[in-house]
């Protein structure tokens, strides 16, 4: 179970459901030879997947590779259901950087198959989290950086003006399906240059200059 971190302050609830969008930046699609979906690919993490990000989080080591992807997490501060764009906006308690570890080599063989992808993003401490920043800092929704160094390697660069499904509408349709409470945490889409991890492995995960998370694969 783990409180989020808003501001220097523990959060009041514990992480819940984490409802994640696969695909929602076109190069991260093409990198991975998938068509560009024309409505949102949702998928959960349970809460057990959230770990604190820092100052190191574990990886599998018996199930083929675990991918990196970082993605802008938005921490939920109050109930929405059926939510309009302001209803997301005055429920957002925390911005944050979030990576949706990723059993790659498993995930290939479920999606061969057909099957649910589940075992391949949602296993224990598959969702490590960093610190959050208030959300009355982010002053557009559709200009917000991050960035992730892999042993001194810039590995992924992008923004949230490259997203398909820009974030506040997202959330709204997000809630048309599965009602999103306090603790809630929204994983938006990885940005191309996802890759494997090793342990040892140095990262740095910025979030424009409101973040900067320096942490290691233990
Ligand atoms: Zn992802």
């Amino acid at each position: 179970m783990l409180n989020p971190v808003v501001e220097g302050q523990s959060f009041p609830h514990a992480v819940g459901k984490i409802v994640c969008v696969g695909r929602n930046y076109a190069e991260h699609a093409k990198e991975l030879n998938n068509p560009i979906p024309s409505s949102p690919i949702l998928f959960i993490k349970p809460a057990d997947a959230a770990v604190p990000m820092a100052p190191a989080f574990a990886i599998p080591h018996d199930q083929g590779s675990v991918h990196h992807e970082l993605e802008i997490a938005i921490l939920i501060g109050k109930p929405l259901k059926q939510a309009s764009e302001a209803d997301v906006l005055s429920a957002i308690a925390g911005v944050g950087l979030g990576l949706d570890l990723t059993l790659r080599d498993v995930q290939a063989t479920l999606k061969e198959k057909g099957h649910p992808w589940e075992i391949a993003k949602g296993f224990d401490g598959a969702c490590p989290l960093s610190d959050f920043i208030a959300a009355g800092k982010i002053s557009d929704w559709t200009q917000i950086p991050l960035s992730l160094t892999r042993n001194g390697q810039l590995q992924q660069q992008g923004s949230s003006a490259d997203m398909l499904f820009p974030l506040l509408p997202l959330i709204a349709h997000m809630s048309r399906i599965f009602t999103l409470n306090a603790g809630d945490v929204i994983m938006t889409g990885t940005p191309a240059g996802v890759g494997p991890l090793q342990s040892g492995d140095e990262l740095i995960a910025t979030l424009g200059d409101w973040l900067r998370v320096t942490t290691q694969v233990a």
